[in-house]
């Protein structure tokens, strides 16, 4: 108890299960460099723990999608360590990425002109198929110094999908026109579908935090989070008592209740319709989830006081708590609380 201090619940990181999950998306891709994608707060779990242990663990190249998540983590990477920023320089952030030591990777024409002017190597990401950032195929570019050439696909955690083949197509020809520069096309699924899409660099983001690459398949990746909300009150009630705001859930069975301290203020989805875990012990979330509380059937379970159940643990993971909220485990962890107490292990 003493690690949870007064928070409503406690988030366990497992820096030597990311490490971990970074050796083997490593060893399955090598020769292949292996970057991390430590954007969003390193998917929530804390930009600064997760680039760092991964830094021990040898990776080099850490991409973030804004200028400002980049700015944080030079102030902690030493040198050696490149950091890239996924949408680019907005105008007029250009001084910023050099005085920093910061890689843009360059998305439209606009941003290449102006970063032309700067001189200094960038990425430049191509459009194959996904419509979202990087210049189209054709585009006729002005001479630039590069890093590299990248892409991003489109429909990677869906094997069969016919855009994985055509997207790698187009981006062996682009990667053709390049000779001598690294090339980059494969996130977290991408790697898993095969030593083709791997190229020279891959960036794995989800996959180092243990959301499962291949959705409906064995999950490869060891699990990095836990969340274990604290128990603020029980009672019993008799069967046919009703729950939470609208009253929409009603006990079946004479029941014992307990209140969690853990809402959709700290991220926790109100959209769950899931379960939490002690011990094995399945304990259904009854009724609509508050803002700072939900409420648990726990009749099943013998919980001391002050318990701490699991909300995203061994019984139950981030994509099973995906799964019972709707969504996918990016969200989950992207949206984890600021209110929780935070405790890194295996460092
Ligand atoms: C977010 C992102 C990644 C990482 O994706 P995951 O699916 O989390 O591995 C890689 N490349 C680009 C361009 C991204 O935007």
């Amino acid at each position: 108890m003493s690690d949870i201090g007064h928070a409503g619940a406690l988030l366990t990181v497992d820096l030597a299960a990311l490490r971990a999950n970074y050796r083997l998306l490593r060893e399955t891709t090598g020769p292949a460099a292996c970057a991390a994608v430590v954007k969003a707060d390193g998917y929530g779990l804390g930009a600064v723990y997760v680039a760092q242990a991964l830094q021990r663990e040898g990776c080099q190249d850490f991409f973030v999608a804004h200028l400002q998540e980049a700015v944080a983590l030079r102030a902690v990477l030493s040198q050696p360590a490149r950091i890239m920023v996924l949408h680019g320089p907005t105008p007029g952030a250009e001084p910023d990425f050099v005085a920093h030591a910061i890689t843009p990777v360059l998305n439209a024409p606009e941003q290449l002109s102006r970063w032309a002017e700067i001189g200094r190597p960038a990425w430049l990401q191509f459009d194959t198929g996904m419509t979202r950032f990087g210049l189209d195929p054709g585009e006729v570019l002005s001479a630039l110094p590069l890093c590299g050439v990248m892409s991003h696909l489109a429909c990677a955690d869906t094997p069969a999908h016919p855009a994985n083949a055509m997207q790698l197509r187009l981006f062996r020809d682009i990667a053709a026109r390049f000779p001598g520069l690294p090339a980059s096309l494969a996130a977290s699924s991408g790697i898993f579908l095969g030593a083709a899409w791997h190229f020279d660099l891959v960036r794995p983001g989800a996959a180092l935090y243990g959301v499962n690459p291949q959705p409906g398949q064995l999950n490869p990746m060891q699990p990095v989070v836990r969340l274990q909300g604290r128990v603020m009150q029980t009672r019993a009630v008799p069967a046919g008592t009703a729950i939470g705001y609208g009253l929409t859930r009603s006990t079946t069975r004479a029941s014992r209740l307990a209140t969690v301290a853990v809402g959709y203020a700290d991220g926790f989805l109100r959209s769950s319709a899931g379960t939490a875990f002690w011990h094995g012990v399945r304990l259904p979330i009854m009724g609509r989830v508050s803002m700072d509380s939900i409420v648990l059937d726990v009749t099943d379970a013998s919980l001391p006081p002050d318990a701490l159940v699991d909300l995203i643990g061994p019984d139950h993971d981030v994509d099973a708590a995906a799964d019972a909220a709707g969504t996918i485990g990016y969200e989950i962890l992207t949206s984890l609380g600021s209110r929780y107490a935070r405790h890194y292990i295996g460092a």
